[in-house]
């Protein structure tokens, strides 16, 4: 199977009747960047720079940060990487913030919250991100967005950094590019308003899908209780990628479902055509692809989401068409 993989790694990633998929890698350490090169990723399609501030024994200073992250963009070597901002509190708790002892952390003082409330801390994050990506294009998105509000309190926040950086003389990322991650599902509700605002979003389907179904994803009791190729979550992730692409935002998936060929079938299925996913994931991802009929699944996944569709199990559907 390794070998057969390998040999993938170069093969276009394209479906049977010639829809391109990209294949990007999730990472959160530079030593995860050579395998850019070993999986065939497009790039690198979700950073999660907590991982920098996990391994310290104090807050990463902006130099380090800055470091870090200019590694990181020299070792993609051109490829695309959307950075995600720090996505600490809850239970990635960091031994050196005093934080307080919650009832719900999933749902608590994390993310972006965390981040606007300490926005000294969230600044020189940015602030790092920017100098690392002069010259250069930036691409970053904001974790456990739950109002359009947030986002544009953090954009906000990234204008004043370019500005200062300006006024001093410092160079600049060329483009920059900046996101919202959908895992609140009361974004749901306020796509349009969204999409107005941002210049691509990604859904992180692990998150999404704990709060949908209201099933805490580390809780092996429940865990397995729900499953997202159910009706109700294909319909929210088809809202998602049909807005999208509506408003014409780029829209990646970077949960672990991208990861399972079965439910990066289902995800092409309902339009999604850039997926981000650990490493080790990308050849049985684009093996699966590139036996697929993309638009023959379509046809006949859609009418199984409507309502009255008298056929049942969906995944079971999935594995019959596979
Ligand atoms: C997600 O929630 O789907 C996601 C990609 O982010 P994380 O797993 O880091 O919460
Ligand atoms: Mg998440």
């Amino acid at each position: 199977r390794q070998a057969q993989y390998r040999r993938l790694r170069n093969k276009p990633s394209v479906t049977k009747d010639g829809v391109e998929i990209s294949l990007q890698m999730n990472a959160g350490l530079l030593v995860d960047l050579p395998h850019l090169v070993e999986a065939g990723a497009a790039g690198v399609g979700l950073f999660r720079t907590e991982l920098q501030f996990m391994l310290a024994s104090s807050f990463p200073r902006m130099k380090e940060q800055r470091a870090q992250y200019e590694q990181v963009l020299a070792a993609a070597d051109g490829k695309p990487v959307t950075f995600r901002s720090l996505d600490i509190g809850g239970d990635k708790v960091l031994p050196y913030l005093r934080s307080i002892q919650e009832e719900n952390p999933a749902m608590g003082w994390r993310a972006l919250r965390l981040g606007l409330d300490r926005p000294g801390l969230l600044r020189t994050q940015i602030r790092a991100l920017l100098m690392a990506a002069a010259g250069r294009d930036l691409k970053l998105m904001f974790p456990m967005v739950a109002e359009v509000d947030e986002f544009l309190l953090a954009r906000g926040l990234v204008e004043k950094e370019l500005k200062h950086l300006r006024r001093h003389g410092h160079g600049v990322p060329d483009k920059i590019r900046l996101g919202v991650m959908v895992e609140v599902p009361s974004l749901l509700f306020q796509l349009d308003e969204l999409m107005h605002e941002v210049d691509f979003i990604s859904v992180g389907s692990n998150d999404l899908f704990q709060f949908f179904c209201a099933v805490d994803r580390g809780n092996t009791r429940v865990a397995d209780r729900f499953d997202p190729l159910s009706l109700a979550f294909l319909r929210a992730l088809k809202r998602i990628v049909d807005k999208a692409g509506a408003a014409h935002v780029p829209v990646t998936l970077c949960g672990e479902l991208a990861g399972k060929p079965l439910e990066a079938m289902a995800l092409i299925g309902l339009g999604f055509r850039d997926l981000s996913m650990s490493p080790a994931s990308l050849g049985p991802v684009k093996a699966m692809l590139r036996t697929l009929d993309a638009g023959r699944l379509t046809a006949r996944l859609l009418p199984r989401l409507e309502p009255g569709h008298p056929e049942g199990d969906i995944r079971d559907f999935l594995k019959r068409f596979a």
